[in-house]
């Protein structure tokens, strides 16, 4: 099949210039303004770009439909705090120890848990190529004061520091609250945050479409993580879905979406529309919890199937990705870093620390057509778990079965067939290269057995079909 499908004239527009009146210096208009809207434990098909059936998202398609839509598109983690880590710093995590999830806040502002200060990440290197910065919503890369976003390269921050918050803003029982900057923003000044954090990407919008530098701005929506709550006029919109977890479920997306569609009304408004990139992706598979769906693929967010580490995937910068762009071959979410950071004008190939991604955007424009990543890697709890994609083929060695599964891709997206008997060889090479990539990691800085491994119970797994069979 055709890795790039483009549709219409295969000659690709040179990017629009704003209006005269909002009209950048030429150095503004080499560098686009960069917002990246990651969303939490969203299904693979839970928007309707990739599909979904039930929960309608024309802001969010708008992204894929005037921009590209990843279809094969991986995160490095099947759990939130990794997965930041690795999007943030665009390397492995694994390569400085963040593996696994905070058990508790306490304990994480002790150890000062989370990303190393010795990686660059995203924010810091923009940064330094004059970019103004700002961070919303979920963070979860640290809750030690040191390691907020303040101090990690962004000038402005309106969220909370660690890997959930309730929705109305009022403070958890663990004392963490919604901050500004670093200070508690009273309760009283919040309405649903989801809203609230759509607000502050709008107003940043705003406050520096005009300035001379251009911006850049980390919109970590909590939404649709768990707690599912979601005000009445989200609610009046998802009384079709049957499943009362699912529909609460489904308002919190519309509420991502509504934003979405205010975010894009902010840039058309203040002219940067066309000088703009939006990625949009969710930091790990959706939850079995939340009813979530991630059909075709199997099982679910703490997973190394394809269900935990898949992630819906959409793109749009005018002028330089074709509208309506399916492209399929693997990608990662640590190409972010490297892409960003390329057409910001930094040299990736002199970051101090090595990245493991790569600049996506000759890939999607069709110059170059091989594959952007000869294979990808996944790992937690040391090794207990791991997983590796190479081409059409997924090796899968999980907890629960202590035995090295192979998948073709390709062939059976729904990790249905393992075809690992069949394939002893292409196994043994599979296992050696995993070796040698974890080799170059370092052991998880600190205890990986968050609740949010959503591991399967096997033996109760195994009893249940066994009775489920009357002993026939
Ligand atoms: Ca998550």
């Amino acid at each position: 099949m055709s890795k790039l499908l483009l549709v219409g004239s295969a000659a690709l527009a040179v990017a629009a210039t704003a209006t005269p009146a909002l009209a950048k210096s030429a150095k503004q208009a080499e560098r686009p303004n960069v917002i990246v809207v990651l969303v939490d434990d969203l299904g693979s098909t839970d928007v309707s770009f990739n599909g979904c059936p039930d929960i309608y998202t024309p802001n969010i398609d708008r992204i894929a439909a005037e921009g590209v839509n990843c279809t094969d598109a991986y995160i490095s983690a099947p759990y939130s705090g990794p997965s930041r880590c690795g999007l943030m710093t665009g390397r492995y995590q694994q390569r400085f120890g963040a593996e696994g999830n905070v058990e508790g806040r306490e304990e994480s502002i002790k150890k000062r848990l989370g990303v190393l200060e010795s990686e660059v990440l995203l924010s810091e290197l923009l940064k330094e190529h004059d970019y103004n910065t700002c961070a919303i919503g979920k963070w979860h890369l640290g809750d030690h004061p040191d390691l907020w976003p303040n101090q990690q390269g962004f000038d402005y921050w309106y969220g909370f520091s660690g890997g959930g918050h309730n929705f109305w803003g009022q403070p958890q029982k663990d004392g963490a609250v919604i901050m500004e900057n670093g200070k508690e923003v009273k309760c009283n000044k919040n309405t649903y945050i989801t809203d609230d954090f759509t607000q502050k990407a709008v107003d940043f919008i705003d406050n520096n479409a005009e300035k001379e530098d251009p911006f850049f701005i980390y919109l970590a929506y909590n939404a649709p993580h768990a707690p599912l709550q979601a005000p009445k006029k989200y609610l009046d919109r998802t009384k079709h879905i049957y499943h009362a977890e699912r529909s609460v479920y489904a308002a919190m997306i519309l509420a991502v979406d509504d934003g979405m569609g205010r975010v894009w009304d902010a840039l058309e408004r203040t002219g940067v529309e066309d000088n703009t990139m939006v990625i949009f992706l969710s930091d790990n598979g959706g939850a079995s919890m939340t009813i979530a769906h991630n059909a075709p693929r199997r099982a679910y967010k703490g997973n190394m199937f394809d269900g935990g580490i898949r992630t819906p995937f959409a793109m749009y910068w005018k002028g330089h990705i074709k509208p309506g762009t399916v492209y399929d071959k693997t990608i990662s979410s640590l190409d972010i870093y490297a892409t960003v950071a390329t057409q910001a004008g930094a040299d990736i190939s002199k970051c101090k620390n090595p990245l493991d991604g790569t600049d996506l955007i000759p890939y999607l424009r069709g110059k170059n057509k091989s594959n952007p990543h000869d294979a990808l890697f996944w790992r937690v709890c040391g090794g207990m778990e791991y997983a590796m994609r190479k081409g059409d083929y997924k090796l899968v060695k999980t907890w629960a079965q202590d035995e090295h599964m192979l998948f073709n891709i390709t062939e059976d997206e729904i990790e249905q067939f393992d075809i690992a008997a069949q394939h002893p060889d292409l196994v043994k090479e599979m296992i050696a290269e995993y070796k040698e990539w974890d080799a170059q990691m370092m052991e998880p800085r600190w205890a990986d057995l968050h609740k949010d491994h959503q591991i399967l119970d096997f033996n109760k797994w195994e009893d249940y079909r066994k009775k489920a069979s009357g002993n026939r």
